[in-house]
């Protein structure tokens, strides 16, 4: 499939372009709204020397091409050799009606209004086509005759391998004419004023998504995601729920129990599963490591934190210290380095020879306040009770490796169904029938 373009380079980026041939639905409140959309795909068609009729529907010609010129796009300049063929057919009907004085001279004739789009299909072959709007048509037509029409519609498109846009006046739609154009149109676009929304678009990987679009004081659009690409909007959504409910959202160090089978069975039952199996002599533990128990609940989940133990700030780095001999200047590495020298950041001497000037201090940690360390304190904070204790008050917990005895794995074994002699039997009475 070939792919065109929008004009909109962001956009671009993201859908990659309009498949063709391509029946596309443009729908929004107002022609503010859409049509700054639609002169951008415009361009790029004729840019590429590609040809298009505009069905004028909703308004006169002139006052579309008005809007393109105020919006940069030289439409007179693509008229001169027919590149862009305006069928006014607005102007048409505002003649019929001063003439007539009849109100069925506003009614279109799905047949006529083919017979007249058919006529130019062989010029704008490989080109596109607006209908400006596709609602007029829904509004005079009954529903068969409006939905026969818009298939036609979606024939021509691909026997004359065009990109069609139909554009809708209508802010909402509902289910019955979203399923209608689900079948009729390969693309759902909706505008509005700072959103666009793609319903569906097939030929691209896109389906209810949603862009931000910032206009310009020409009226001008660009298009942009809301999110990084890699955040879908079911999960944009969900972190604008919680920000919804909480002021603020944080990820916090987090000690608890867990094992390899935490999938299969939550840490908490399967402790004491395994402790009674033990008691009952099925396991043998044998002791592995240490837990830090709350000494207030008894819970085995706390968050833990990193302390400077002189102004107890939580934000902590650390890095390479060296420790200027003259001074007793301690700080991390970087902190010395000028250039290719080595200067004190303190008291302002170059250091020259390690051992003798400096040393190499190791890791040190350094708080946000700038003091440094070569310890920090460890604190915990208890989820079940919220209470904070320290190593020194937490309770430690012997936990233990768990093995299968031999007893015990044949033990075990009788609680699995005995499938397998099932299908040996079959299998021995299919031979014994055998002739
Ligand atoms: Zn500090
Ligand atoms: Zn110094
Ligand atoms: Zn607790």
């Amino acid at each position: 499939m070939e792919y065109v373009p929008t004009g909109l380079h962001e956009f671009d980026m993201i859908i990659g372009g309009i498949p063709k041939p391509y029946c596309l639905c443009l729908s929004g409140d107002n022609s503010a709204n859409i049509q700054p959309f639609i002169f951008p795909i415009i361009g790029s068609f004729l840019r590429r020397g590609l040809r298009g009729l505009y069905v004028c529907l909703d308004l006169p010609a002139v006052e579309i091409k008005a809007y393109a010129e105020a919006l940069g796009y030289d439409i007179k300049e693509y008229e001169k050799d027919y590149s862009i063929f305006f069928l006014d057919l607005f102007e048409l009907e505002q003649k019929a009606i001063i003439e007539t004085a009849k109100v069925e001279s506003l009614e279109y004739s799905p047949d006529d209004l083919l017979r007249v789009i058919g006529e130019f299909m062989e010029w704008i072959k490989n080109g596109f086509l607006v209908i400006d709007s596709i609602t007029t048509i829904m509004v005079n037509m009954e529903a068969k005759q409006a939905y026969e029409l818009m298939r036609a519609i979606k024939l021509l498109t691909r026997s004359f391998n065009i990109v069609t846009i139909g554009v809708m006046y209508q802010a909402t739609i509902n289910n019955m004419a979203f399923h209608a154009l689900k079948t009729l149109s390969d693309g759902l676009i909706i505008l509005e004023k700072d959103r666009l929304k793609i319903k569906y678009m097939t030929g691209t990987l896109l389906s209810d998504e949603i862009f931000e679009v910032s206009r310009d004081l020409y009226g001008r659009i660009s298009i942009k995601p809301i999110l990084p690409k890699e955040v879908s909007r079911k999960v944009g959504l969900k972190i604008s729920d919680i920000f919804q409910r909480c002021s603020s959202i944080s990820l916090v160090p987090l000690l608890t129990l867990g094992s390899d089978v935490n999938n299969e069975i939550p840490a908490d039952e399967l402790m004491s599963i395994l402790r009674l199996l033990e008691k009952e002599g099925l396991l043998e533990g044998q002791p592995y490591c240490t837990a830090v128990i709350c000494p207030y609940c008894n819970s085995y989940s706390s968050y833990f934190f990193l302390e400077c133990p002189e102004c107890k700030s939580t934000i902590i780095e650390k890095g390479e210290a060296i420790e200027h001999f003259k001074c007793g200047h301690v700080d991390f590495r970087n902190k010395f380095e000028k250039g290719d020298k080595m200067v004190c950041p303190k008291c302002g001497k170059e250091l020259n020879k390690v051992g003798v000037d400096y040393r190499k201090a190791g890791t040190w940690y350094k708080c946000h306040q700038g003091h440094m360390f070569a310890v920090p304190l460890i604190y915990f904070s208890c989820i079940k009770c919220n209470r904070i204790y320290d190593l020194d008050e937490a309770k430690f917990e012997i936990q233990n490796i768990y093995q299968l005895n031999e007893e015990a794995k044949e033990k075990l074994d009788k609680l699995r169904e005995k499938e397998q002699t099932t299908i040996d039997f079959c299998a021995l009475t299919a031979n014994q029938n055998m002739p």
